[in-house]
Formats: structure tokens, C-alpha cells, sequence
């Protein structure tokens, strides 16, 4: 089962969330029909995704999009994050799901050659309350995706961060997935950090920690070093759910105007819409085109 927990290390000074989000990628895997390589990719993203609702959105309803734009075969990422309460919301799409790359010599997923070595990750980020947004660009380092938000973090945020993210697949669906972020708070000494480097050396991937069966807490004293962690929240969930409705493709379709809408109702007589998030298909037919056509 899918597992989010929240711990603090070292008395304090070093925070940590691990996550398991097998349920949830295997979940996005079905949804877009995603192959191993795509598999790996989209559930690294989704992973990261999933724990920023849960640590960089403070108020329900703030939102944050993220778009990763690399130069490789799988194209544009996009994730949107929403939070309620206990729960991170996210759905995300990828422009080129079907992409299957050969594996790399040392057996791992190739990744980094599916997005590609070359763009940026932009991060978006939306207060309901105040109506801002805040922007974050930054140009990718690897494509690998945890090395791409530990910068994003470095250099946008000014937050330090350790990251990690892994998933396991074959053919027959996700093995495991998850990941773990580290925070260190200003106070966290040369010692301490010392420590949680050395321990970060000797610890296993976290593919590896996740599919030896390692429960949470296990993996969080393993990456920081330390054995007496403290646990602050174990009722966190990231969950898959995309918004779409009938009536929200009602407003694209107004917004593309008279003459294009026209058009489709002269050739075509009916419109197909699929929802590129969850994959949801919405049936308009004449009828109802030529009373939106009324609407513009
Ligand atoms: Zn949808």
C-alpha cells in the first residue's frame, strides 16, 4: 500500500519525507498506457510531483504546474498539484507516452535519454488566496529528474535538498516506486551533516531500499544516519484525481471561436474531446455544438 510519512532527524535540525507510490504509479502506468522506460520517467516526475503538494503548498486550493521540457523522444511533462488537507492531488500527462528506449550498459532505465540531457523545468506556483504566481526556471542537469529538482531547489528555492527518486518496472507493471527528499534546517551542524553524507554513501538506491520490502521509517533512519528520527505525520496521501468535466471543455471548445467551431459542426457534426490527464472522453454532439455556437 501507498505510504507518505513526514520525519524530523538528528533532534530537529534535518526534516525528511519518504514516500511509497507504487498504487499511484502503477495507477498513472494504466491511465497512459506508459511503456517501462516511460514508466521510470513519468513515475520519478509524479513521485516529486506528489511530494511537493505535500511540502511546498500550504493552503488548499493554492496549485503548483510543472512542466518538464527536455530535448529527448518522450517530449513535454506536465504535472499539476493541488492539496487538500492531508492529501496531495495530482494528475500529469506526457506528450510521447509509447517511447521505448534499450536499457543503459550498467542495466539501469535510460531515463535521461527519454527526456533528454538538454531543456529546462519550470515550476509554477499559484495562490488562490493572493491570485500571485511564482515562477521557477531552471535548465536541466541530467534528465534523469531527481537531479533536476534537487537544482530547481538549489537555485530557485535556495533550499538545499537531497532527492531521491526510483521506480521499478518490467513488463508486467511497477514493480515499486518512491522517493525520499532531505531538508537541513539552518541550524543542522558540519557533524550532523557529515553524518547524513556518509550515510547517503553506504545506503542503497531507493528502488533497492523499496523493493526489499524496507518500511518507511526503516528507509528514513538508513538515509540520515540517525536511529532515533522522530515521526511528525503518517496520514499523508498523494493521490491521482484530474478535475476535468463536461463543462469545462464546454468553455474550450467556446474559446476556439466562432469560425473553427462552425467548421466542426458544418464537417464533422460532433466533437470527441479527450481529457490529456486522466484520459476521459467527452461526447458532444450537433446539438449540442450549435448551442455553444449561441453562446459566442
Ligand atoms: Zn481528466
Amino acid at each position: 500500500m501507498d505510504k507518505i510519512e513526514k520525519y524530523l532527524a538528528y533532534n530537529g535540525k534535518v526534516s525528511l519525507i519518504c514516500a511509497n507510490t507504487t498504487e499511484l504509479i502503477e495507477e498513472i502506468r494504466k491511465i497512459h498506457d506508459l511503456t517501462p522506460t516511460t514508466t521510470a520517467a513519468m513515475g520519478r516526475f509524479a513521485t516529486i510531483c506528489g511530494i511537493m503538494g505535500l511540502t511546498s503548498i500550504k493552503e488548499n486550493d493554492d496549485s503548483i504546474t510543472v512542466q518538464l521540457k527536455g530535448d529527448g523522444p518522450v517530449g513535454s511533462i506536465v504535472g499539476i498539484v493541488k492539496r487538500e488537507n492531508n492529501i496531495s492531488k495530482i494528475k500529469t500527462y506526457m506528450q510521447n507516452p509509447l517511447v521505448e528506449l534499450p536499457l543503459k550498459s550498467n542495466g539501469k532505465i535510460d531515463v535521461g535519454g527519454a527526456v533528454g540531457h538538454a531543456g529546462y523545468l519550470n515550476i509554477i506556483k499559484q495562490s488562490a488566496i493572493t491570485d500571485s504566481e511564482y515562477n521557477g526556471l531552471v535548465p536541466l542537469v541530467s534528465g534523469e529528474i531527481a537531479e533536476d529538482f534537487t537544482e530547481y531547489f538549489a537555485t530557485s528555492e535556495q533550499k538545499p535538498t537531497v532527492l531521491a527518486l526510483g521506480v521499478l518496472v518490467n513488463k508486467d507493471g511497477t514493480q515499486s516506486a518512491g522517493g525520499y527528499m532531505i531538508n537541513l534546517m539552518p541550524d543542522a551542524t558540519e557533524n550532523e551533516i557529515t553524518k547524513i553524507e556518509e550515510a547517503l554513501k553506504s545506503a542503497p538506491s531507493i528502488s533497492e531500499l523499496l523493493s526489499e520490502n524496507k518500511t518507511l521509517e526503516e528507509i528514513a533512519k538508513i538515509v540520515t544516519g540517525d536511529e532515533n528520527i522522530e515521526l511528525l505525520e503518517d496520514n499523508l496521501e498523494i493521490k491521482f484525481d484530474c478535475d476535468c468535466s463536461k463543462e469545462k471543455f464546454e468553455k474550450g471548445l467556446i474559446s476556439i471561436g466562432k469560425d473553427d467551431l462552425t467548421k466542426i459542426i458544418e464537417e464533422d457534426g460532433r466533437a470527441e474531446i479527450v481529457c490529456q490527464f486522466c484520459n476521459k472522453k467527452y461526447n458532444f454532439n450537433k446539438e449540442e455544438l450549435e448551442d455553444l455556437l449561441k453562446k459566442i
